[in-house]
């Protein structure tokens, strides 16, 4: 099943299912029927995460791009609910940068308030996936420690646009990124160095995961940088596609 939220009509938020068997695709939400983007509704993250946790190289390929090892541990980085963006944004990137990147990558959200979870029970503690978009604003990653200003900007975390049930994700789906149209990353969740269950264990050693809160599990090799208006598609496979465009100030 994907669940979608979205802002209807009347400007209430909703959570519909996503029926995308048929053109155009649909949401259902009681015995009310939308068309996926039309005009009258807004697509919404479909979850409302109090913090996302970031794995950095969790792809040997991607770690040899950036000129690194891959690490023995997961390398985690934070990024606040600022950072959120939906499905059809404009995103507004900081300005005067060099090099702001795309970065496709799966993202877990957790169902349920968790601490100390085994790797064997982690998956009962994920209501499912989505896609991310981890804008990468390298100019100042590279001068800085925590990457706040490199990874924690306004809209640096375009999320949706749906969340699929972890059933509708195979283990070895695909993970790309377009920009304008054109394949950029072309990656597989089956290439993930630390796994969705090793990441979850690792992260609830350390801290308490909240329902809604995202892990976004790495990216693939093919990260590029954006220029202002162009469009960008995170698709992975099982979920779907998240598009936004940004714009440089
Ligand atoms: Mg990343």
């Amino acid at each position: 099943m994907k669940r979608v939220r979205f802002r209807d009509p009347a400007g209430s938020i909703r959570t519909g299912v996503l029926e995308d068997d048929g053109t155009p695709p649909r949401i259902r939400f009681g015995n009310q029927d939308y068309e996926f983007r039309s005009e009258d509704i807004d697509i919404l993250p479909p979850c409302e995460p109090s913090k996302i946790v970031c794995i950095g190289r969790n792809y040997a390929d991607h770690a040899a791009e950036m000129g690194s090892d891959v690490p023995d541990r997961p390398l985690l980085f934070l990024k606040p609910p600022n950072t959120v963006a939906s499905h059809g944004d404009v995103v507004t990137l900081p300005a005067g940068k060099e090099r702001i990147d795309h970065e496709a990558e799966l993202g877990v959200v957790i169902g349920e308030q968790c601490r100390h979870v085994e790797e064997a029970d982690a998956m009962d503690v994920v209501a499912g996936f989505t896609c991310v978009n981890d804008l990468s604003n390298r100019d100042d990653q590279r001068q800085e420690q925590n990457w706040v200003r490199g990874k924690a900007f306004d809209g640096a975390a375009p999320i949706g646009p749906v969340l699929a049930t972890p059933d509708e994700v195979p283990d070895d789906a695909a993970v790309r990124s377009r920009v304008n149209g054109d394949l950029k990353q072309d990656g597989a969740r089956s290439q993930l160095i630390f796994t969705v269950p090793e990441l979850v264990a690792e992260i609830t050693t350390y801290l308490t995961l909240e329902p809604g809160d995202v892990i976004a599990t790495g990216t693939p090799e093919g990260v590029g940088p954006l220029a202002d208006g162009d469009h960008v598609e995170i698709e992975v496979e099982g979920v779907g596609t998240l598009e936004h465009s940004v714009r440089l100030p």
